[in-house]
């Protein structure tokens, strides 16, 4: 309560600032350029907004006045520092970014990912999982029911995410939850939202329109490529192919689901036999979804995730998405990258939120959807009535554990939003000295390159 008067102080004090007369202004610490031929991209860590600067030359005078102590009289100006790319000269903009990283990890909002089947339909090459329990039982969706109940009023909003396994295993179990929840949020008045991490099998339109009824719409769905080597890596567990039936799912709801309200994120899990097939895949992806934009595509390695499986495909993973970039942007295909966005304003896992945690279907709580053989992770469980009784000690590593300032982040402009706490996970390694940007740093400036290219509508143009 005490923090959450705090922001609302610090907010007030951003308010104050707006209506100061005829400010200074400077350049904002968080502006990342990326000159292109003929005009330059700019993003704002910040804000997480990019803009397509046409005049470059008008773009090096207003610098250069301002380093000169003096404001640039110019519309280009006008509409930069409108927009947060040039800010009040008194305006501290690290103390602007700690609150947003505070608010984030605080936020009062509840997040509970629900393991709502351990069981899969898949047994992909590389998954971690091991798929010791099945559908959430009765025992546990009661008593997280109960929970929500008697906690609601301690939250602001509810955010569901259904993960698995293979959550659309348990669409009952997912219906059930939801009406109850969405019931509750509602007598309430408070906002609920729904994602799922799902393979994709079993979403046909019927599947897609039930899950809509229970507000689930943010999707995340893996694509390996074309139906070869996905075919390889995401294999069902009677070691039959999925990728015809996942299109097949896919152009369904792309034809015949006319809600506008939901995005699919094709997420493409990297191999390196994928990497020369690239520009195949973008050409597919473009013809089949390029033109309908709840559908966007982002890429993450295949990694060693925990497991036993993986070792079987150790050759084949790669540690860097350079070579992907290299081809997509080689590629004349325009796809929506728009998903990396959000990824890119948000880079720390939720795992670090305070008010983040995953519910296993026995009951089981836990902070990270990975390293579930790791005791660190097993936080504690919920009970019959539904109270969470949890290792606070446990639950406090997670969420303070200190900072590693390394040589890298010292010099790095997203510091003050990143912490080098992308994976908290990670905190937990012993001697950890590294510096782990995670994904969303290095794919900042491809990713703003393919979206320029694919005109995305987060990109403002400046004249
Ligand atoms: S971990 Fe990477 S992105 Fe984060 S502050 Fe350090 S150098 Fe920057
Ligand atoms: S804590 Fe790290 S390993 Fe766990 S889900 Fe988050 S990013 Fe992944």
């Amino acid at each position: 309560m005490i923090l959450e008067k705090l922001l609302i102080k610090i907010a007030l004090g951003r308010t104050l600032r707006s209506i100061k007369e005829d400010p200074l202004l400077k350049e904002s610490m968080y502006n990342h350029y990326l000159p292109q031929e003929g005009y330059t991209l700019v993003y704002n860590h910040l804000t997480n907004s990019i803009g397509r600067i046409m005049n470059q030359g008008e773009l090096a005078k207003i610098q250069q006045t301002l380093e000169q102590g003096q404001t640039p009289d110019s519309p280009l100006f006008a509409s930069l520092a409108r927009d947060g790319f040039f800010v009040d000269d008194t305006w501290e903009e690290e103390y602007a970014a700690e609150v947003r990283y505070i608010s984030r990890r605080y936020s009062s909002g509840l997040d509970a990912t629900i393991l709502a089947s351990e069981q899969c339909n898949f047994r992909c090459v590389y998954c971690y999982e091991e798929f010791k329990r099945g559908n959430i039982s009765e025992a546990v969706i009661d008593a997280f029911i109960r929970y929500v109940r008697k906690n609601l009023r301690s939250y602001t909003s509810v955010a569901l995410g259904w993960f698995g396994g293979e959550p659309l295993l348990a669409a009952k179990e997912i219906e059930r939850i939801s009406t109850a929840v969405m019931g509750l949020c509602a007598h309430a008045r408070k906002p609920f939202a729904a994602s799922m991490t799902t393979n994709g099998y079993l979403l046909d339109v019927p599947m897609m329109e039930r899950m809509l009824r229970c507000k689930v719409f943010h999707y995340q769905i893996t694509l390996d490529g074309l139906a070869e080597s996905h075919n390889k890596t995401r294999v069902l567990a009677n070691g039959g192919p999925s990728f015809e039936r996942i299109i097949a799912n896919l152009r369904a709801i792309r034809d015949q689901v006319k809600s506008l309200f939901f995005q699919i994120a094709i997420r493409m899990n990297v191999t390196k036999s994928q990497i020369p097939l690239m520009e195949e895949y973008a050409a597919f992806m473009a013809a089949e979804f390029g033109k309908d934009p709840r559908f966007s595509f982002m890429f993450r390695p295949a990694g060693d995730w925990g497991g036993e499986r993986v070792h079987g495909v150790k050759d084949e993973l790669v540690s860097s998405l350079d070579a992907v970039y290299e081809s997509l942007l080689r590629s004349e295909a325009k796809l929506n990258y728009d998903i990396n966005l959000s990824l890119m304003g948000n880079p720390t896992c939720y795992a670090a939120d305070q008010n983040s945690f995953i519910l296993g279907s026995d009951g089981t709580i836990y902070k990270c959807t990975v390293r579930f053989d790791k005791e660190y992770n097993h936080l504690g469980r919920i009970s019959e009535n539904g109270d969470l009784l949890i290792d606070y000690t446990k639950l406090n590593r997670w969420l303070v554990q200190p900072a590693q300032k390394t040589e890298e982040c010292a010099a790095c402009a997203a510091w003050t939003l990143c912490r080098n706490r992308t994976c908290p996970a990670k905190t937990f390694d012993t001697e950890r000295t590294m510096t782990y940007c995670g994904y969303e740093r290095e794919s900042l400036d491809p990713v703003i390159r393919l979206m320029d290219r694919s005109n995305s509508d987060y990109i403002r143009v400046y004249g």
